[in-house]
């Protein structure tokens, strides 16, 4: 097998728990997959179908991806095919032909094609070796994003009795993994679980302040990347697409009440390297297997944290860095109360509730955010720094918070423990608004108490008393804030303590900026091989859309920064570079070792630095 992954696919090691679910499915086990994305799931079907006598049948809802998955297993030299409705009837005769002649391994189909009894009748003609689901948590109405057409499945599952079912998905619930296993009735099977965590992306929180500048300054860093960002309204996302555009940055937006053809313009240019900035509702990145995002980010709050960690795992899944940027502010969470608020059915309502105060949670928290996340998902993080987020970089000082913190927490208890933090905040802050007046809060000794903090400052400091245990969160649904036991007792014995020092608005973007927090720079090349990057860049683009392909499928940016460093002189050099395998040494070896070589007889000094390390 790891022969097959070297000349397949030009990769030395197997991923964790490849190696298991591979051999699992050569035992014609039925399996449930569940890893991250980017995680590496499609090789846990691609290398078995190699090997297996029969085809292997993949079944994706897609269809947008189907071609390019299929170019890139053709470029690698696996004789792949889709069929779905973009297929004329020549080409469609053409792939059914060689599928049931065995020349094809591999064959993409949609759910709803199982349905059709024409194409039953045809399977049934053909030796299906193993049933691949991808996406499977489409099965489950309990998911959220539910594929009535993936009902058909069962009727796979009848058709083949025998055929051992690979099941996979990157978003999964407990509940959603036992639907999952039960609709598609896996047998003697086994649940594969990798762990959620994301170690290439960086997870930042920053407040929501003078936020296009340093949207266009991140932007700049990034320059010829591709970007997503994320907005809350379709409207919001045409506005900083073209706020953006005015700045310079070749920006699009994309969301769905834009014509097909628009959307679809913009999904291509952004997968062909055209356009590196796109500006989205979450209606972007479903039908998106770029494998080389560099940057996510969310301009407005998200509404959970499942959303969160979808959008963001969409950065770095070629394994190479990503940065992940939300902005918040508490404004935010009130837009999406306005909207919460028109629900018209309750349980959904109480539902999206409780996911917001989950995302607010996470935001204000001073935990790791990756820890954070991997606990919300019921894994146990094994590190409690994990150096790669902007709480474990920060480099935040405590401060004596002695004072602050019992002018908190007797606000918190004077206004009787009925409040969230906001509207204690106003009254700490002195606020004359309705809500305090009508309430007589404006009269009370702890009203303006702390006029000299910000907002955020101050919910900070929330989000750390809440953290040391002193404050707490009650009620899921509208949550208010009381003085936890131990806060009492702190309140009573006033002992010292101090916190982590709250960041101003002003100056959190300065902090940010001097801090090494550009994972792409620190792993990134400089100078010369820079240059050599980005003409070997150019050069995969032409070969790509020579063939009309995505660049990708040629090499990904892994293959082009080894290139790049190692600068290889011969075939043996070129087949050591990740990503190289047998195929792609014999398309495109002599090309790029060209290129390479051009370049390097006209900068001598590329050598010289290449040696000096
Ligand atoms: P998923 O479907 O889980 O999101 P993919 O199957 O698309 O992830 O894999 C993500 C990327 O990782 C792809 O570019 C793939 O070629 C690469 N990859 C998969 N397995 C390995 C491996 N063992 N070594 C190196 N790269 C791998
Ligand atoms: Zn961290």
């Amino acid at each position: 097998m790891i022969n097959l992954l070297k000349t397949h696919f030009g990769y030395d090691e197997f991923r964790p728990l490849q190696a298991e679910i591979i051999e699992h499915v050569l035992a014609g086990r039925d399996s449930l997959v569940l890893m991250p994305t980017g995680g590496g799931k499609s090789l846990c079907f691609q290398l078995p179908a190699l090997k297996l006598a029969g085809l292997t049948l993949v079944v994706s809802p897609l269809i947008a991806l189907m071609k390019d998955q299929v170019d890139a297993l053709q470029a690698n030299g696996i004789p792949a095919a889709f069929i779905n409705s973009t297929l004329g009837p020549a080409e469609m005769a053409r792939v059914l032909t060689a599928t049931r002649e065995g020349t094809i391994k591999i064959l993409y189909a949609a759910p709803e094609r199982l349905a059709k009894v024409a194409f039953r009748n045809f399977l049934a003609q053909v030796d299906v070796s193993l049933i691949a689901i991808d996406e499977a948590h489409c099965i489950s109405e309990w998911g959220h994003d539910f594929r009535p057409d993936y009902r058909n499945l069962k009727i796979l599952r009848q058709d083949f009795p025998n055929s051992p079912v690979l099941a996979l998905t990157a978003t999964a619930t407990a509940t959603v993994r036992e639907d999952i296993v039960r609709q598609l009735a896996l047998k003697n099977g086994r649940t594969f679980v990798s762990s959620f965590n994301r170690p290439n992306l960086t997870y930042i929180v920053k407040p929501k302040h003078h936020t296009f500048e340093a949207l266009t300054e991140i932007l700049g860093e990034h320059r010829g990347e591709a970007t997503i960002i994320y907005c809350f309204s379709r409207r919001g996302t045409e506005e900083l697409a073209g706020q953006l555009r005015a700045a310079g940055f070749e920006a699009r937006a994309y969301h769905a009440g834009l014509d097909h053809q628009t959307r679809s313009e913009a999904q291509e240019k952004f997968i062909r390297d055209e356009t590196a900035v796109i500006v989205a509702t979450i209606a972007f990145g479903m039908g998106i297997d770029k494998p080389d995002v560099r940057l996510v980010v969310h301009y407005d709050l998200p509404k959970s944290i499942e959303g969160y960690y979808q959008e963001t795992g969409r950065a770095g899944r070629d394994g190479l860095p990503g940065k992940c940027i939300l902005f918040y502010s508490f404004g935010d969470k009130i837009k999406h109360d306005y909207f919460i608020e028109r629900m018209e059915d309750p349980q959904e309502q109480a539902r999206a509730r409780a996911k917001l105060t989950e995302m607010v949670d996470f935001c204000e928290s001073f935990l790791c955010r990756r820890a954070s996340l991997l606990q919300y998902f019921g894994e146990t993080p094994a590190e409690q720094n994990c150096a790669n987020c902007d709480i474990c970089l920060g480099t935040s000082e405590d401060f004596d918070a002695t004072e602050i913190s019992q002018k908190v927490l007797s606000a918190v208890a004077r206004t009787g423990e009925r409040f969230g933090a906001g509207h204690v905040i106003d009254v700490l802050r002195g606020s004359a608004n309705q809500k305090v007046v009508e309430r007589g809060h404006d009269r009370l000794s702890v009203h303006g108490i702390a006029a000299e903090l910000s907002v955020y400052e101050l919910r900070q400091i929330f989000g750390a008393l809440s953290a040391r245990g002193l404050l707490e969160k009650r009620g899921a649904e509208y949550p208010v804030i009381g003085v936890s036991p131990s806060g009492r007792l702190w309140l009573k014995n006033r002992e010292e303590l101090t916190l982590p020092k709250p960041q101003k608005p002003a100056t959190a973007r300065t902090a940010a900026k001097s801090r090494p927090l550009s994972p792409t720079s620190r792993e990134g090349l400089t100078g010369q091989r820079e240059e050599l990057f980005q003409e070997l860049r150019a050069l995969r683009k032409r070969l790509a859309d020579e063939r009309g392909v995505p660049p990708f499928v040629i090499f990904g940016d892994i293959s082009l920064k080894e290139m790049a460093l190692r600068q290889p002189r011969d075939l043996d050099g070129f087949a050591d570079i990740y990503g190289v395998g047998a195929e792609k040494l014999k398309r495109f070896a002599t090309t790029f070792l060209a290129t390479i070589a051009a370049y390097l007889d006209t900068h001598e000094g590329g050598r010289q630095e290449n040696q000096s390390d």
